[in-house]
């Protein structure tokens, strides 16, 4: 399924020894940057996080955004991370940033793709654990345990809830929806997360 003499990792090496040769270490952020703000978006590397104004870093090395960003697959909360963004790091608003051409949505189209895909790679009985998990009719329950979605509008809409609806979300937690438009760069509110506290 993948080839492993492609060897990602020496050309990542190979990248650090230029990243050291060009940045001045006093120039990489150390401090921890006290900020109120999380960004919940899709790990397609797509989604470019400037268009909602996070700047990358300097060539130099330089960085001072205080945004945290929690990438997962089509923007999905991941519990964990908000608890100790909330609950350690202060983060008080929350943007879920969906994305049109998901994953997520292909994933919900390809849905006999993926079990195809994994009954050519795993082996039988690591398969019938994980079938067993998501128990019968396997096809439809993997759908919505992967959180497969067919329109980005209405998976915002739904995931903005249910970050609203986790038993530790404090009542006056600020939760947005927007959805990135890959092809002309525009960013859509789905959900003006002012507008539902107060
Ligand atoms: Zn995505």
């Amino acid at each position: 399924m993948y080839n492993h003499k492609q060897k990602w990792l020496d050309s990542a090496l190979a990248a650090n020894t230029d990243f050291l040769n060009r940045v001045e270490s006093d120039n990489l952020p150390t401090q921890r940057t006290p900020g109120t703000v999380a960004v919940l978006t899709c790990m397609d590397p797509r989604v470019n996080l400037e268009a909602i104004g996070i700047p990358q870093f300097d060539t130099d090395g330089r960085g001072d955004s205080s945004v945290r960003i929690i990438r997962t697959i089509g923007a999905m909360a991941e519990e964990r991370s908000l608890i100790i963004g909330i609950f350690l790091a202060g983060i008080r608003e929350i943007v879920v940033l969906m994305h049109s051409d998901c994953g997520c949505c292909l994933a919900y189209n390809k849905i006999d793709t993926i079990i195809k895909n994994m009954e050519e790679n795993l082996g039988e009985s690591d398969l019938n654990q994980f079938k067993a998990r998501i128990g019968e009719p396997f096809r439809e329950n993997l759908r919505i345990w992967l959180k497969a979605f067919e329109d980005p509008y209405e998976a915002t809409r739904r995931e903005v809830s249910a970050i609203k609806a986790m038993p530790f979300a404090p009542k006056d937690l600020i939760v947005h929806g927007l959805v990135y438009e890959l092809e002309t760069g525009k960013v859509n509110v789905a959900v003006n997360g002012y507008r539902e506290v107060g």
